[in-house]
């Protein structure tokens, strides 16, 4: 196994693997009674001699302080119960995230997986015969190392070239998925309030970082189960669903269920992104000399296409404002507010700075009122307008959230994926990144 190790090493950053020592009081040395690191007939025979008066090598497995008889009973017991014993199913081992393995055993064959980032060699053959476990990967190179069994969830493997030991820990009976990464920063809700997590790599440091005790671990998941493995061998299940790119929830064993949602927050010029889109909302501002002076190039083309989509559908659909500059808004809102008093203006109408038009990305089609709603062009652009990398930014029953009435007419040009995340999500972007809308 240790040549596997070190390919699996190889793939990561660190040049090698640090494997995990097991104390030599641990049960698989118990039963090592000639001391060559390795479980097999020859210390069965090497206690049978002992007992004998024909050896020197034998070891207390009972702990009752000699060795006798009952030490060669149990030491048959243990043999009948784990001798030859091919392990199965997923194991990991490693005591930091650099360090972590998952190693999956189905009957001969099996693979190796670092949980970091998931790169993954694939055993083609495994036997294990008088203690010794040889692998086949698919990559030619074969290994042998010693396997002893601490108990049924616990083993050994002694790499004698580094005279190091690794132990493994089951984590159950189904190979992991590093399939799915999780990588990202998140904001969680549930009872437990709000938390935040950092997740390095697929299967890599899944770390509550607001609280220090939260040790390293890694994390695997499959179906409908997530199984935590930390540092220091033990094992967590949690129930796990995954709900789009950015959103998955934890239901914990007390049966508390917490939401993840991915949210990297990044500061560029006095602009705000949330996972790489823009905000301009009550909450987050753009800076008075900030605008494209117009709908930026992507914007415009993809109102393009979705213009001829429509028309195609009988649907005409016009831009009736587009980017507005910080000056403008100005004037509009001030207007507003001089008619409708400040409260009342605030509701339906951005003040200078906070509206999404200065980013050149959103657009009122048509009416910028509810003129639209008597029209087929509403309809439309509710249904399709994902599609084209639209999304209606201030939907019905989602006042409390974006901070503004129901806009039938105002889209906000997100890109196709980000716009069919959002659009299926049946979330508002605020909602859906985890953030507000309130002016402070
Ligand atoms: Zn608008």
């Amino acid at each position: 196994m240790k040549r596997l190790l070190n390919s699996a090493a190889a793939l990561l950053a660190a040049a090698a693997i640090v494997s995990t020592s097991a104390s030599a009081a641990d049960t698989s040395f118990l039963i090592d009674c000639n001391n060559d690191k390795c479980f097999n007939t020859a210390d069965i025979t090497a206690m049978s001699d002992f007992l004998l008066n024909n050896g020197s090598e034998a070891k207390d497995i009972t702990g009752d302080g000699v060795v006798n008889v009952f030490d060669l009973v149990a030491l048959k017991q243990y043999a009948s119960n784990y001798n030859d014993k091919m392990p199965s199913g997923l194991w990991f081992s490693g005591t930091d995230k650099e360090d972590m393995v998952f190693f999956w055993f189905n009957n001969a064959n099996g693979s190796v997986t670092t949980a970091q980032n998931g790169n993954r060699i694939t055993l083609l053959t495994s036997e294990l015969k008088d203690g010794v476990l040889r692998s086949t990967a698919d990559t030619g190179e074969t290994s042998a190392s010693n396997l002893m069994w601490v108990d049924d969830t616990h083993i050994d493997l002694y790499i004698d070239v580094e005279d190091t030991v690794r132990r493994l820990t089951y984590c159950g009976d189904t190979q992991d998925n590093c399939e799915d990464d999780l990588s990202g920063s998140y904001f969680t809700s549930g009872s437990y309030g709000e938390r935040y997590f950092n997740i390095d790599g697929r299967c890599g440091n899944f770390r509550h970082y607001q609280n220090p005790q939260f040790a390293d671990y890694c994390y695997t998941i499959n179906g409908d189960t997530i199984t935590f493995c930390y540092a220091d061998g033990t094992v967590k299940k949690a129930g796990f669903q995954r709900t789009d790119r950015d959103h998955f929830s934890v239901t914990w064993d007390d049966g508390v269920t917490e939401k993840f949602t991915r949210r990297k927050f990044t500061k560029e010029d006095g602009l705000t992104y949330v996972n790489g889109i823009l905000i301009a909302n009550k909450s987050y501002p753009l800076p008075s000399d900030y605008g494209p002076g117009e709908l930026t190039a992507e914007t415009q083309l993809a109102f393009n296409e979705m213009k001829s989509a429509a028309a195609g559908d009988g649907v005409m659909l016009w831009v009736c404002s587009g980017f507005r500059s910080y000056a403008t808004q100005s004037s509009l809102y001030n207007s507003y507010v001089a008619r409708d008093g400040k409260a009342a203006a605030d509701a339906y109408s951005a003040r200078p700075g906070y509206t999404e038009h200065q980013t050149g990305l959103a657009a009122d089609l048509n009416y910028a009122d509810n003129r639209i709603l008597s029209t087929p062009a509403a309809k439309w652009i509710e249904e399709n307008c994902w599609k084209y990398g639209f999304i209606l930014r201030y939907p019905k029953g989602k006042e409390n959230k974006t901070g503004y009435s129901y806009e039938p007419w105002h889209v906000r040009y997100l890109g196709k994926e980000n716009a069919k995340l959002v659009h299926d999500s049946g979330l508002c972007l605020e909602e859906y990144l985890g953030i507000d809308s309130v002016y402070r």
